[in-house]
């Protein structure tokens, strides 16, 4: 691969009708879709429930999976191996009506039990209605049987944290921690490339089929961690997981982006700008993710636009 013909790379968006979604990601990013209940916007992926396309360049057409392939060290930097998969799911979640209380297995667990990968996850707060909140974590104190008693005996939501969250909140959600986004909020997320979910709350809802939406509390309980505090600061402009970092820029004018050799990609949450890289420019709006190869020397931002920038920290064994 000659370094002249790498560039960045734009995807086409998947689109996942979820019983919570809506219209929000049309409204927002003024992205046209059908359908009156799109929860997820797949926007960079390599999973059997998702493959990104490439939509510019020389590579148009390309599969994310086809290009990891042909090119591993070009696009993942040095230590990448074909062999391996592509590490991160990045999307967008439009809740227009609230999410299911859940929890994520880590990598160990996700190894022994579901022969899969655990699931952290970083998000960014794109929109939020006045009083919108999340839920992270449980009440002080909650044990392992009081949170028993209170599902069975259906008061399970006495025993959440619920937070309120406001637009441009950065929020770490590791594995073990009980979480949910409730109604009104639009989400950026970077996750571990995993789908596994417990579920242990549905709020008594059907699911799309008309059918209740299965819940996993047994192996909800197995990983969920009990007598930990969750500490809540959500106004910072990075998040630092195990396996990825995200960073948010506010830029009003240049930025100067020198870091080579990584792989990196670059969501406009908000704002107006292009990316200038060395063959050519590419207009950024809201919404837009451009995904940087590591192979690809500098890179500048111009305008009048927030960033939020995602690169790999570390890989599940
Ligand atoms: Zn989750």
């Amino acid at each position: 691969m000659r370094m002249s013909s790498v560039y960045p790379l734009k995807f086409k968006p998947i689109y996942k009708e979820r019983v919570w979604g809506g219209r929000q990601l049309h409204q927002l990013f003024e992205r046209n879709f059908a359908g009156a209940h799109i929860g997820e916007s797949w926007e960079v992926c390599s999973s059997p429930y998702g493959m990104s396309v490439v939509a510019n360049g020389i590579w148009q057409g390309m599969t994310l999976a086809q290009l990891l392939h042909n090119y591993p060290q070009t696009i993942m930097g040095e230590t990448f191996t074909s062999v391996q998969q592509f590490p991160l799911l990045v999307k967008f979640i439009d809740a227009t009506a609230k999410l299911s209380i859940q929890v994520h297995p880590d990598d160990s667990y996700a190894r022994t039990v579901e022969q899969g990968m655990g699931k952290e996850e970083g998000w960014y707060v794109v929109a939020a209605k006045p009083n919108a909140k999340i839920v992270y974590g449980l009440n002080e104190h909650i044990t392992q049987q009081e949170f028993v008693a209170a599902l069975q005996g259906d008061y399970l939501l006495d025993c959440l944290r619920f937070v309120a969250v406001n637009t441009g909140d950065m929020i770490y959600i590791p594995s073990g921690l009980v979480h949910a986004i409730c109604e009104g909020i639009v989400v950026y997320e970077v996750q571990q490339n995993s789908d596994i979910t417990y579920r242990i709350y549905d709020y008594d809802r059907v699911g799309m089929n008309g059918k209740a939406r299965e819940t996993q509390v047994d192996k909800a309980l197995d990983v969920i961690k009990f007598g930990v505090s969750s500490t809540t600061e959500f106004h910072r402009s990075v998040i630092n997981g195990s396996y990825f970092s995200m960073s948010k820029h506010q830029i009003d004018g240049a930025l100067m982006e020198p870091d080579f050799g990584n792989l990196r990609i670059y969501c406009a949450v908000e704002g107006h700008g292009y990316m200038r890289y060395h063959t050519g420019e590419i207009a950024l709006n809201p919404g837009d993710n451009l995904l940087v190869p590591a192979a690809l020397p500098q890179v500048e931002f111009y305008g009048k636009l927030t960033l939020v920038k995602t690169t790999i920290t570390g890989h599940s064994a």
